[in-house]
Formats: structure tokens, C-alpha cells, sequence
């Protein structure tokens, strides 16, 4: 098998270039090309920034989007962002999937519940099942609530309930969390990043 060398590949490299001006003297079309880039689905789509949420790594993507003329929105492409210095436009396989949270026909969209010892989930609106939530924090919060542990010392906390922060929380939601949850007495408190 024939080497190359770093001297060999720089002057093929060049010869390469001198191709590419050559080929744009011999008929090269840019407007042809700025056609085909006008052609893409993404053109004059809106773009969004945001972050993966599947992992506490936090890649960058953009989302391309498009109103439709019925007011609805449609996702068209998510990539990674270039310009992020966590990614650099790179997404894995999970987070290049990340379309299919919007577009996937099997995505969930609204709230579901399983009752204790049922097999089968029911669907249930944000109302009650935020009421539900609610009433199921304020009773363990009840149950377990420790005023003094076993030396006397006063603690005032909850010991049985736990909070998990999601991957894409900001510095202020999660800073708004701790401090509901502290205000709570939970004392059991992680965030993705850490898990
Ligand atoms: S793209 Fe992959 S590595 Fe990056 S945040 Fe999403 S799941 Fe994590």
C-alpha cells in the first residue's frame, strides 16, 4: 500500500484547490448553486436555539420551523448548533432524534395516570392532574415531615420526598427549584448533570 506523506498530501491538497478554480474557469455556475441552497427545506424557516434535554452533556440544537397558513407550526429539521462550544454542531444518534418529541406519532400529549395496581393508564387533563400532584406532595409532606431528629435537634425537613432537576434547566429555574423544594423540607435534591 502506496504512503503519503505529509509533504505529498499538502502539494495533492493543492493541486486539488487549483482544481476547484480551474473548474469554476471552465463553467462552474454559483448562481446555479445559490438556486439549489434557495431550494432546501429549511430555507426561510425560523430558527430557534435550544438544548438537547435527553442529557446532563447539554449539546446545543437549532430547530427549523414554518407556519403553516392555518396559524399551526411545523417542526422541519433540528441539528447541532455550530457556533456551540459544547457540541460544535455535533449531535449523538439519541439527540439527533430529537424531531420525533414534536413530529413522532406515538408522542404522549397530555397527562396519564395509573391508579395504584391497575394495568392500564387513563388519560387525564393538566387541571387534575396538577390538583393531583398537589394533594399528593402536601400528604407525603404530612406523613413524613421531621420536626427534631433523634437528638432533639430541631430539622424541619421532609424525608420522603425527592426532587430531580431536568438536563435543561436554566441557572434560574434551577435556583427557583431549590428554593421551592428547600422551602418544603426536602433535603433530597439532584439535578441530571450529577447523575
Ligand atoms: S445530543 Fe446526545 S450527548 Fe448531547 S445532550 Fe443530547 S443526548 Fe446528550
Amino acid at each position: 500500500m502506496a504512503t503519503v506523506t505529509r509533504r505529498g498530501f499538502l502539494s495533492l491538497a493543492g493541486i486539488g484547490t487549483a482544481g476547484v478554480l480551474v473548474g469554476s474557469e471552465l463553467g462552474f455556475d454559483l448562481a446555479q448553486a445559490t438556486q439549489i441552497k434557495q431550494q432546501l427545506r429549511i430555507a426561510g424557516a425560523t430558527e430557534a436555539h435550544s438544548v438537547c434535554p435527553y442529557c446532563a452533556v447539554g449539546c446545543s440544537i437549532i430547530a427549523y420551523t414554518r407556519k403553516a397558513a392555518d396559524g399551526s407550526v411545523k417542526v422541519l429539521q433540528i441539528e447541532g448548533d455550530p457556533d456551540s462550544p459544547v457540541n460544535e454542531g455535533r449531535l449523538c444518534p439519541k439527540g439527533a432524534t430529537a424531531m420525533q418529541l414534536a413530529t413522532s406519532d406515538r408522542r404522549v400529549e397530555q397527562p396519564l395516570y395509573r391508579a395504584p395496581g391497575a394495568t392500564a393508564w387513563q388519560k387525564m387533563s393538566w387541571d387534575d392532574m396538577l390538583d393531583k400532584l398537589a394533594h399528593r406532595i402536601k400528604d407525603s409532606r404530612d406523613r413524613t415531615f421531621v420536626a427534631t431528629d433523634k437528638k432533639g435537634n430541631l430539622v424541619n425537613r421532609t424525608d420522603g420526598i425527592a426532587f430531580a432537576g431536568g438536563a435543561t434547566f436554566s441557572n434560574e429555574e434551577g435556583y427557583l427549584a431549590a428554593k421551592v423544594m428547600r422551602s418544603l423540607g426536602l433535603v433530597y435534591l439532584e439535578q441530571q448533570a450529577r447523575v
